[in-house]
């Protein structure tokens, strides 16, 4: 795993572009993307906050002396942890009754800033606009609670055509405006996730939460990367162990699930599912091999991918990209299924990392 650091300083930069006024929460949760959180941390520090999901994460962060705001988008803390959170400048997301519960046992004078969640019609973590207007009088009857600020998520924020898009906005407009009749100010609004920022800049609120973006990966389905002025942070590469001629006909792999039709020569690279290679890549998904895009043929094992490289000049030892520059990690989500949030959190232990600045 090679990661280009200063590709994260370009990607926060657009989208300073996308969102000028608003401040940017860097998302570095499940170890920044995969790409690893302290170097995410390190290469996003001009970021204004950061946001994880563990109380772990966040003291992982201060010991590396990190000192802006964090954000716990969803942890589990106990009482003891909330209560130090005002001076590690740690701020948690409220969603639940049980949390409530939590903060009464917080001391008068612990000076804590939350976040409240509003379920706006993601369906996941947070309040209805019902009953937000109770849960923050409950908050502001909690004499250890400071500022509260308020936090939505858009589910389908990557189509930005779909019309749940403006429901979710429609919902949070009457949840604001209920709370200015209730005379319930909120310290800061946050709304937008990456695909939110591509798709909905002018709904940037204050604060705006980018992950997937800040790796230089496309948050907007059959947008490119590269179009959004994005530069991936990862690139996966591996070499190749053994190139054969194989004759018309023969079978690749587990399952024989693939035949060459001609004569060809087959390119072995080392990497597979061990490394986080996805087992489900269909023959066809793209692979980079010595500067070529070519054909995955036949299944995907453990630790060997096949790749037809038919006539061109590869050679042993030759270097692939099996996702990051010129061959998109978007992409080879796309022929496996899923998505590049799984491709890049899922590389394994086994995976050296290397670090450039260029
Ligand atoms: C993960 C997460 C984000 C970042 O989402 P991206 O799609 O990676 O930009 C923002 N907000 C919340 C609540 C999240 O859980």
């Amino acid at each position: 795993m090679e990661i280009n650091r200063s590709a994260f300083s370009h990607n926060l930069r657009r989208v300073r572009e996308l969102a000028p006024a608003a401040q940017v929460m860097a998302v570095i949760k499940a170890n920044g993307y995969g790409h690893g959180m302290q170097l995410a941390a390190q290469g996003l520090e001009q970021a204004d906050e950061f946001a994880v999901t563990s109380v772990q994460d966040a003291n992982a962060l201060r010991a590396m002396g990190m000192t802006k705001s964090l954000t716990l988008l969803s942890a589990t803390f106990s009482v003891s942890d909330v209560t130090g959170f005002a001076e590690k400048n740690i701020r948690p997301v409220i969603y639940d009754y049980d949390q409530l519960g939590l903060l009464k046992e917080l001391p008068a004078n612990a000076d804590l800033n939350v976040w409240l969640k509003l379920d706006t019609g993601m369906g996941r973590l947070g309040f209805s606009a019902q009953e937000l207007p109770t849960i923050r009088a409950r908050l502001d009857a909690l004499p250890g609670i400071s500022q509260v600020s308020l936090m939505t998520h858009l589910a389908n924020a990557d189509q930005p055509e779909s019309p749940v898009n403006q429901l979710q906005f429609d919902a949070l407009n009457e949840a604001l405006e209920a709370a200015k009749r209730n005379d319930q100010t909120y310290q800061q609004l946050s709304v937008l996730n990456s695909a939110g920022i591509v798709g909905f800049a002018e709904q940037a609120a204050d604060t705006v939460r980018p992950g997937l973006m800040l790796y230089g990966i496309s948050p907007q389905q059959g947008v490119s990367a590269h179009a959004l002025g994005l530069k991936p942070v990862m690139s996966f590469k591996s070499h190749v162990i053994s190139v054969r001629s194989l004759p018309s006909g023969s079978r690749i792999g587990y399952g024989g699930t693939y035949t060459l039709d001609g004569d060809s020569r087959i390119a072995y690279v080392a990497c597979g599912y061990g490394d986080g290679y996805p087992r489900h890549a269909p023959s066809g998904t793209t692979v980079l091999v010595n500067g070529f895009l070519v054909p995955l043929v036949g299944r995907v094992s453990m630790d060997i991918i096949a790749v037809d490289i038919g006539e061109l000049p590869v050679q042993v030892g030759d270097v692939v990209t099996l996702w990051g520059e010129d061959n998109p990690v978007e992409e080879v989500a796309a022929a496996a299924g899923t998505i590049a949030y799984e491709l890049t959190c899922g590389i394994t232990e086994r995976v050296s990392r290397v670090i450039r600045d260029e």
